[in-house]
């Protein structure tokens, strides 16, 4: 389906409506920044947020919220209960509308983690894999590397903090490590409440909701272009304000790999470049407005793939090899690259593919 003409009309629309609002000495209302302690919600276009943590809660991930005329939906819900209550409560900012459904881009526990503090009657809308992973039918999610490798080494922040407390002479360092220590002891404190609590409506490749807005309604595609990031990815895209939200197959940076399919991903983007838009709003960081990192990142994963796969044939051990594997032919798209070694997540994930391919 061709949506341009649709969203030229709105564009035109709009560009109307400012012109008419600047005539009559209004203020345009897009691009308004609104706070909480918590959240920082930033306005992309009508009723379209971009919501992020402040950093006084431990959040880890961003939002999209959609205000409607009677509804709001939310995209994620954070890394824990708590930060989805901060998120909840914070809702209050940008809208008066009750939460009607909540999507969950992937199961990611930084992600979905937060579904539970989501009131009875809200409808959580995933991939059929993301109801898969986090009703433990695939796994158990509390048990596997990712959550582990984040959540473990949680206390020890904690205590590195408290030592750093103790050392710290001047005074504005120390509010400054104690607002860490304070956000981080919170988190520690949050995560014992998590249950896993996975979408009772589920996709496989595409569904569409339609929200009642002022002047009509919004159509929400959520789309699945196949395996990236995890078996289950989900982009939500409005075709009418050429936005989508990315969720993490498609970060400003390079996004964790340790449950990826690297060697489809690359495919997997070509669906969402195939979409008309301008702005995509990433799982974490900021707004973005250029597709270029787009096809930076293909060629990473491509290259990553098959250095990873030569070392494999090699024999080399996948430990030694994320020492190995240089990537700096990258750096310049890539500010996390400084030289050779990556990830070793990433590195043993791949191996783990390479050896289900082979049976070994
Ligand atoms: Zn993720």
């Amino acid at each position: 389906m061709d949506t341009k003409p649709a969203r030229k009309r709105s564009q035109m629309m709009l560009l109307l409506i400012a012109a008419s609002l600047l005539l009559s000495g209004q203020t345009w209302a897009q691009g308004r920044v609104l706070e909480s302690a918590s959240h920082r919600f930033e306005e992309v276009a009508e009723g379209v947020w971009h919501g992020s943590g402040t950093g006084t809660v431990n959040t880890m991930s961003n939002v999209m919220v959609l205000v409607g005329e009677f509804d709001t939906l939310v995209v994620d819900s954070h890394v824990t209960p708590a930060a989805a209550r901060a998120l909840i409560d914070s809702l209050a900012e940008i809208t008066d509308k009750p939460v009607r459904y909540l999507v969950n881009s992937h199961y990611h526990f930084d992600h979905a983690h937060g579904n539970q503090a989501f009131p009875q009657g809200v409808e959580i809308i995933g991939h059929e894999f993301t109801r898969a992973k986090l009703n433990g039918e695939i796994g158990n999610v509390l048990q596997e590397r990712t959550f582990r490798s984040f959540s473990d080494p949680v206390p020890i922040t904690v205590s590195s903090l408290e030592r750093q407390l103790e050392l710290a002479s001047d005074e504005e360092q120390r509010v400054q490590i104690e607002q860490r220590l304070q956000t981080q002891r919170d988190y520690m404190n949050a995560i014992p409440e998590v249950r896993p609590t996975p979408p009772n409506i589920t996709l496989q490749e595409k569904m569409t909701l339609f929200q009642v807005v002022a002047d009509g309604s919004r159509e929400i595609q959520l789309l699945h272009f196949g395996r990236a990031h995890t078996g289950g990815d989900v982009v939500v895209y409005l075709p009418q304000d050429g936005i989508v939200f990315t969720g993490d197959m498609m970060l400003p940076g390079l996004a964790y790999m340790g449950d990826a399919h690297v060697d489809e991903w690359p495919a997997s983007l070509e669906g969402l470049k195939s979409l008309d838009f301008d702005t995509w709003l990433p799982g974490h960081g900021p707004v973005m407005r250029s597709k270029q990192p787009i096809e930076h990142f293909q060629a990473y994963l491509r290259d990553l793939w098959d250095k990873t796969n030569a070392m494999y044939r090699e024999g080399v051990a996948w430990e030694r090899a994320a020492g190995q594997i240089d990537m700096s032919n990258h750096a310049d798209n890539f500010a996390q690259i400084r030289g050779p070694g990556v990830d070793s997540r990433a590195i043993r994930r791949i191996y783990d593919l390479l050896d289900q391919r082979e049976g070994n």
